[in-house]
């Protein structure tokens, strides 16, 4: 870039940094603060949620109570008058869209007092109104509102647009600042700006291309346009900006780790991987050995791999991922191989030994002559146990490590980590992932690992720095779920379901009962904090929680085990719990007897959600289903069905009847229709907030995307990353566009904060 005439060369200052009090002063200043708006810029970036055209009235029908909202509205009529109850004064008036009518209420001492309002809320005049709806004798009202009679307020200047028919934004408002307030505050920042005062994140080469204008020009476009062309013009300018910033943080994160070097662990013959496969009890499928051989040339190659490897419960992805780990140990490193809970680190344990046999039983009488160890480290288990495993793990005695969290701790050294894998990814950050890695002398590769089937938007997005494989077959011999859903109020379904478990336990086979929480006296939105911190279902109880009506007491592990117990259908079935605040060994031992028959029937909260693995678990009961995301569904009743025996999965919900149309009765429908992961992630994405899409860190705060909607906008995210990439690959440190190196920069501030928040 050349420096041109007009630049400010050295050191400029930062107009956007400006804190509001400043420039605006404390009161308004105060009030922003509210919103979250502190500086210039942030207030710059605070963009209208709409547009109003002048003369063209809110529809009111649309009003929910309790919301607040910024109206455009006629006066019918306004009228004084004194009130005998309490003394005092009101002005009841009612504006109007054409159509429907909504009530304004304004109270006083004296009737003199609503003098002023009664003269401006003359019928026939149209106006600004803005408050929160409530609710009186059944109609929607608005008690003081502030509000704003176009071409009566002459000294404002919001005032001027209305009259010159400008389109007036409409801001995410509060109860303590009108919309028309903060399209003052921003005109009063804005319009000294010069375009030097405002650093474009988007380098000039890309906007000339792009035929787009700055964001200097993009920001006046959106906060006071001339016409709706040009609040769209600059809409979609600051959209396509986002999906940049964005996927050049993820170009520079490819970058970075490409530019990394890493131990090439290329495939030995006659070692462990070739014993394993000798041993293996089934033939890999088509997408296992096609994976295995993309994972096979990543490792051999000395820049780190960074893959997602995708597919549905029961896909085989563990086999893939130990094979990927064996190739390291047979190439003198080590793998470790992370999960995010207890519970599944502990199966995923017992899973790789009894998949390696021999091979995993190095130093013990019986050890095959090529064989290594297997650690567990996890942060329950005892002193004795977690020296010796930690021990393996530093001299390098263990070729594969599972543990939990605890194997981000400090004092976790390894001899020569090659390879870090990841299990379902959703509850591991990018930081987190960066901790493990950090554990190698040099860069280990890394294998991510999901069973949600992640749409490709999301993939380029949350997940944008690591490159994709999939497994789509499912290992032959399953036989596959049938979903149905069951109506809780309906008593002889209800019947109904018990006895079918009664069957599947008279089979021989076990029976899952989901809960959402553990305790009845819990409050409702209690999740099952597990000690490893999984907190999904605080989650999805989140955001499933959306257009519910009626709230019902949700079903309680402990509380649904004992009316089990009573049942005449299940007598003599014996009946265990699992839930995240039991100890770690009680959680174990129940679990193997799950496995092995003791326990026939398992109460329990999501805990079960990831990875565990019961052959002869054939049927699963989720109650409050309505209460879980589809993700969470599909993930829990992948556990039953995983035999030779068909999987019934019953989805019992007090909040469906037949033609409810609410999220959650879609929801529930969906699941019961299908069984393709990418279908129900489709869905999902549909009926879910972006918020639970992104993850709190792209969707809160300052960094957060504003404008885009990764359930939208694909086609424009899939452009934004070529561009970006190019930008990136042509200028991997970015010095040529400092702007955008300080966006991204920006947005991994917040991102680190939120993994701050959470750990
Ligand atoms: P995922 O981790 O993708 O949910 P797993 O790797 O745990 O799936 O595999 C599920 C089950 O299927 C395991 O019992 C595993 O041993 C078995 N399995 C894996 N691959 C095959 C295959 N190719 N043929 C038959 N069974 C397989
Ligand atoms: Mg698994």
């Amino acid at each position: 870039m050349t420096v041109k005439l007009g630049d400010v060369v050295g050191d400029p200052v930062d107009r956007l940094a400006e804190p509001l009090v400043k420039v605006l002063g404390p009161r308004t200043a105060g009030a922003l603060v509210k919103l979250g708006l502190r500086t210039t810029g942030e207030l710059l970036r605070h963009y209208p949620r709409r547009y109003t055209e002048p003369g063209k009235l809110t529809d009111l029908s649309s009003l929910k109570v309790g919301e607040h909202v910024t109206v455009m509205a006629e006066v019918r009529q306004a009228t004084v008058r004194p009130m005998r109850s309490r003394g005092g004064a009101t002005l009841q008036a009612v504006v109007t869209d054409g159509t429907q009518t909504l009530n304004l209420a304004f109270f006083a001492k004296r009737t003199g007092a609503l003098n002023g309002h009664e003269s401006k809320l003359r019928a026939g005049r149209v106006g600004l109104f803005t408050g929160i709806v409530g609710i009186y004798q059944g109609k929607r009202q608005l008690a003081h509102p502030d509000y704003k009679i176009i071409g009566v307020d002459v000294d404002d200047e919001a005032e001027g647009l209305i009259e010159a028919g400008r389109p007036i934004p409409i801001y995410p408002a509060s109860a303590s600042l009108a919309s028309w307030r903060i399209q003052a505050s921003v005109r009063t920042v804005l319009d000294p700006l010069a375009e030097a005062d405002v650093p474009d994140p988007l380098p000039e080469a890309v906007r000339t291309r792009l035929r787009l204008g700055t964001l200097h020009q993009a920001l006046h476009d959106v906060h006071e346009p001339f016409d709706d062309a040009q609040w769209r013009r600059g809409r979609d300018r600051l959209q396509y900006e986002e999906a940049f910033v964005l996927q050049a943080a993820l170009a520079r994160r490819r970058a970075e780790a490409a530019g990394q070097e890493a131990t090439a662990r290329p495939r030995r013959r006659a070692g462990l991987l070739d014993d394993f496969d000798a041993r293996l009890p089934f033939t890999l499928t088509g997408g296992q050995r096609e994976v295995g051989d993309e994972l096979a040339a990543d490792l051999a190659r000395a820049r780190p791999m960074q893959r997602l490897l995708q597919g549905e419960v029961g896909s085989g992805k563990t086999v893939v991922a130990l094979r990927a780990m064996l190739q390291v140990v047979d190439a003198g490193g080590q793998a470790a191989l992370m999960a995010p809970t207890e519970v599944l680190a502990a199966q995923h344990i017992r899973t790789l030994r009894a998949l390696l046999g021999p091979l995993a039983e190095a130093g013990f009488l019986g050890a095959a002559d090529r064989s290594t160890r297997v650690a567990l480290l996890t942060g329950s288990q005892g002193a004795a146990a977690r020296r010796e495993n930690l021990l393996d793990a530093a001299s390098g005695r263990a070729g594969i490590v599972v543990g939990t969290h605890a194997l981000l701790s400090e004092n976790v050294q390894f001899a020569d980590l090659g390879l870090v894998v990841v299990d379902e990814q959703h509850r591991f950050g990018v930081e987190q992932r960066d901790t493990l890695r950090a554990k190698g002398t040099r860069t280990p590769h890394l294998l991510v690992m999901t069973a949600t089937p992640i749409p490709r938007t999301v993939a380029m997005t949350v997940f944008g720095d690591l490159e994709t494989s999939t497994l789509t077959q499912v290992p032959a011999g399953r036989s596959g779920v049938v979903t149905h859903v069951v109506p809780a109020d309906k008593p002889a379904w209800m019947d109904r379901t018990w006895r079918r478990v009664r069957e599947e336990v008279d089979a021989f086979h076990r029976v899952f009962v989901v809960c959402p929480r553990i305790d009845p006296d819990d409050a409702p939105d209690v999740s099952d904090a597990d000690d490893d911190g999984a907190d999904l279902l605080a989650l999805d109880l989140d955001g499933s929680a959306e257009g519910e009506r009626v709230r019902r007491p949700l079903r309680a592990v402990l509380e649904v085990a004992e009316e089990l117990r009573g049942l005449p259908a299940l007598a003599g079935v014996d009946i265990g719990i699992l839930h995240g605040r039991m100890a770690a060994d009680d959680k174990e031992r129940t679990m193997a007897q799950f496995a092995a028959g003791q326990i026939q029937v398992l109460v329990s909260t999501t805990v079960i959600e990831v990875g565990v693995d019961v052959a002869e678990a054939t049927g699963m009961v989720v109650l409050d289903a309505d209460r879980f995301g589809i993700s969470q569904l599909h993930q829990l009743r992948g556990r039953v069905g995983r035999g030779s025996a068909p999987g019934l999965c019953l989805l019992v919900s007090g909040a469906v009847d037949a033609g409810d149309a609410s999220p959650s009765a879609t929801r529930l429908r969906t699941l019961a229709e299908t069984t393709d992961g990418f279908v129900l992630a489709a869905v999902d994405l549909e009926l879910r907030r972006e918020g639970d899409v992104l993850g709190a860190a792209q969707s809160g705060g300052a960094s957060s995307l504003r404008l885009l909607r990764v359930t939208r906008d694909a086609d424009l995210i899939a452009r934004a990353r070529t561009d970006a990439t190019a930008v990136v690959d042509a200028d991997p440190t970015l010095a040529r566009s400092p702007a955008l190196r300080a966006a991204i920069d920006q947005q991994l501030a917040g991102e680190r904060e939120e993994f701050l928040d959470r750990s």
